[in-house]
């Protein structure tokens, strides 16, 4: 099946000099993806006239469908409205709709008169069906070239975005014969990529043609993700219900869940259900189990709160860890981390409590304990269970991945599984 095609192209010199994360392009690569258009590259200028200009001459004769970002604003830099226009053969007139907008954003939202320079925000060439901008002062642009459609959108990451889910994919998918792309996606723990796809390696090897297994590996856990491309959305789904199926069979043993969501979120839901709900003593990630476990909406039904005893002495004083522990084993070690769940639990008065003590790194390390060690602990009522890690990423990897392997041990022990 020939799969439409686009480019992506990001005008910007902050883009060039890395003042600026280009985001705009992976937010509109996934959207385009999801209707079924593959992106068959992104190109990022700068604010220059012969750049952009190549930039969309590739473009156009690659791609059926062309999609800009920046340049549209009121400053002499945003050069992008003036080149479209020309490269387009138009001349440039005022667009009433955009121009009524723009007065009421600055006459009744901003109360102040608006000046010369706005007013040519609402102008554009007269070769180019207007993509009303409802959520700023730019309107966005459609232009056709031969077979393609080329869009022209401000950079403002937000207006980027309404414009894109409000104009551009309708229109696309109204104007074009799109297939359709569908995904299917696990995530498991306990188990490392290389494992994990060995012990599927019949099924991998089985899948027919439309139908491709990736392994998202990240924060020490395997996200396995089966994508269909096909024109018959009924059968596609059937076809990727069904793999899917024999797929959580394959993996029943490590799956955490068979939703697109992290598992932060599949935790919260166990508690929920239960009307269990958890605390954290944090030493190491500085309340980043938290941060996880309290983001999202309607986190406060089960997440108490944490203490963040990155000292000793807050170890010893809101935990009670015996300074006898801290003296000769340490702050990273077992006996540490299991009386910090065990006290935590009680003092939050929770029925589940979770602690951290590590190493995190670049420095600190002794002989006995090596960069990337963390013990965690995890608390209910029965038993308070610990585990050894030792990582080895730089220091914010390594929080990370310790956040995610002490919710995932709270997990284990929610269902009883440790
Ligand atoms: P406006 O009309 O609102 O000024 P514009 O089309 O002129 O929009 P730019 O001036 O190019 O947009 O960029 C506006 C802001 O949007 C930039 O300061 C930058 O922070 C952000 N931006 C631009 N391009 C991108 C991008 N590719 N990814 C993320 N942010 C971007
Ligand atoms: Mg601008």
């Amino acid at each position: 099946m020939d799969q439409v095609q686009a480019t992506i192209i990001t005008i910007g010199d902050e883009l060039l000099i890395g003042q600026v994360i280009d985001t705009n392009s992976a937010y509109i690569a996934q959207k385009l993806n999801s209707i079924g258009i593959a992106v068959h590259q992104r190109i990022a200028v700068g604010d220059d006239a012969d750049s952009i200009t190549n930039a969309l001459d590739t473009a156009i004769a690659k791609c059926q469908v062309v999609i800009i970002t920046g340049g549209l604003g009121p400053t002499a830099d945003d050069i992008t409205k003036p080149l479209l226009n020309s490269y387009f053969g138009g001349k440039m007139v005022i667009d009433q709709p955009s121009l009524t907008h723009i007065s009421y954003i600055f006459e009744q939202i901003h109360k102040k008169p608006m000046i010369e320079r706005n007013r040519k925000q609402a102008e554009v060439p007269d070769v180019c069906e207007v993509l009303f901008n409802q959520s700023g002062t730019a309107p966005g642009m459609l232009f056709k070239k031969n077979e393609s459609l080329i869009f022209s959108l401000p950079g403002v990451p937000h207006e980027m975005q309404w414009l894109t889910n409000e104009q551009v994919i309708p229109i696309l998918v109204n104007r074009l014969q799109l297939g359709v792309i569908a995904h299917r996606t696990l995530l498991t723990a306990g188990v490392g990529e290389s494992f994990l796809a060995e012990s599927i390696i019949d099924f991998e090897t089985s899948l027919p043609e439309h139908i491709k297994l990736a392994y998202l590996p990240s924060y020490g856990m395997v996200r396995l993700r089966l994508t269909g491309k096909s024109h018959d959305a009924v059968s596609l789904n059937w076809d990727l219900d069904s793999l899917f199926q024999s797929l959580k069979l394959k993996v029943k043993d490590n799956l955490v869940t068979d939703k697109d969501e992290p598992l932060e979120v599949v935790v919260g839901r166990l508690l929920k259900d239960q009307n269990h709900t958890v605390a954290t003593a944090e030493s190491c990630t500085g309340g980043y189990i938290g941060h996880l476990l309290s983001k999202h909406a309607g986190s406060s039904t089960f997440f108490t709160g944490s203490v963040v005893s990155y000292d000793n002495r807050i170890k010893t004083e809101f935990l009670d860890v015996p300074t006898t522990v801290l003296q000769t084993v340490g702050a990273v070690s077992k006996e540490a981390v299991e009386q910090m769940a065990i006290a935590i639990r009680s003092k939050m008065k929770t029925d589940f409590g979770i602690s951290v003590s590590g190493i995190m790194g670049p420095s600190g390390q002794t002989d006995e304990k090596p960069l990337g060690m963390v013990w965690i602990g995890v608390s209910n009522k029965e038993k308070v269970v610990s585990k050894v890690f030792y990582l080895r990423f730089d220091r914010q990897k390594n929080i990370e991945v310790t956040a995610n392997q002490a919710i995932n041990l709270l997990r284990l022990l929610i269902i009883n599984k440790i």
